[in-house]
């Protein structure tokens, strides 16, 4: 068993009085991959067990997903070593600072040109490559380090079009990675800047956006303890999440029609949120009900709540790195 470390800092609680409510909260980063990472190896043991006992039907599946989680907790993990190992400078956080175009408007997107002229994620790109790589095919092993050794121009490209969501442009086997390093370097960069930058605080989404980096939300947390039943979405590029009114859409902001879906009775620690105005849903992971969750993770061994979702015609308003829309 390994004791659950938050990620989710402390509240201060030096100001007498109800604490008013944060509109952001900045992750403690290494807490989160070792969290995220060891979520993914306990659901990859799961899916083991239920390999050996489906034996039948099910059995190749579980054991193909299987490897497929073990192999993200490796990523996380390797994310984790690029946090511990060659941090993040102030210096090396400016071109993110620049994009930030002051406190109260949504940021702007990265051009292809700043993905070029910034090293830090292309130089994780190849340690990611090179520390998880072997967890992969020769041939898919192959042709990520044969990118990792590309041009600049070339990497960015594919961040680029990853980052605009023209996921067809980009080369299958190496999304997963290209995220993991943009990821690693974009959640690195906004903590250090909110250090000295009490406006990031204070920012708000415009229309489900993450408002410190302008990526789609990966799904959305109620939160436990001091911030007991508060509700966040959580970036997922910077690990960002910004709080959200309960029960109120995170794309339209209309609270009129919003209904909760899950296969279980409803005490439901995974659920959807549906909005019947615009026709998008998020899933909520209730950490009140079960604070082992972690959204990438969890979110990712529960696709047959999305496939459910999708067949009432409901729209996904989230995007999980670890398995993008085909
Ligand atoms: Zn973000
Ligand atoms: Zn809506």
């Amino acid at each position: 068993m390994i004791k659950d470390r938050t990620d989710i800092p402390a509240l201060d609680k030096r100001v007498p009085g109800v604490p008013a409510i944060e509109p952001v909260l900045f992750p403690k980063l290494d807490a989160l991959y070792a969290r995220r990472s060891s979520r993914l190896e306990e659901l990859a043991f799961e899916l083991v067990k239920e390999a050996v006992q489906n034996e039948a039907s099910s059995a190749p599946a579980d054991e193909v997903n299987a490897g497929y989680f073990g192999f993200l907790a490796t990523l996380v993990a390797a994310q984790g070593r690029i946090l511990a190992h060659s941090p993040l400078s102030l210096a090396d956080a400016a071109p993110v600072r620049a994009l930030l175009r002051g406190g109260s408007t949504s940021p702007d997107i990265p051009s292809q040109e700043m993905l070029e002229n910034t090293q830090y994620w292309q130089k994780a790109f190849a340690a990611l490559v090179a520390d998880a790589g072997d967890h992969l095919p020769a041939e898919t092993q192959e042709s990520l380090q044969a990118l990792a050794a590309e041009q600049p121009g070339v990497l960015a490209a594919q961040a680029y079009a990853l980052l605009s969501g023209q996921y067809d442009q980009v080369n299958a086997g190496a999304a997963v990675f290209l995220w993991a390093a943009l990821s690693v370097f974009w959640a690195q960069a906004i903590a250090l800047l909110a250090q000295d930058d009490a406006t990031l605080h204070q920012r708000r989404s415009e229309g489900g956006a993450c408002p410190c980096c302008g990526a789609p939300p990966s799904g959305s947390l109620v939160l436990t303890g001091d911030r007991e039943g508060l509700r966040y979405l959580q970036c997922s590029l910077c690990e960002t999440r910004w709080h959200k009114v309960r029960a109120t859409c995170s794309v339209c902001d209309e609270t009129g029609h919003i209904d909760y879906w899950s296969f279980e009775d409803t005490n439901a620690p995974i659920q959807a949120e549906t909005c019947g105005d615009c026709k998008s849903y998020v899933k909520l992971f209730r950490l009140d009900r079960d604070p082992a969750l972690e959204i990438l993770a969890d979110d990712l061994a529960t696709v047959v709540l999305d496939a459910a979702l999708e067949e009432q015609g409901f729209i996904r308003a989230a995007l999980n790195p670890f398995s993008f829309p085909a």
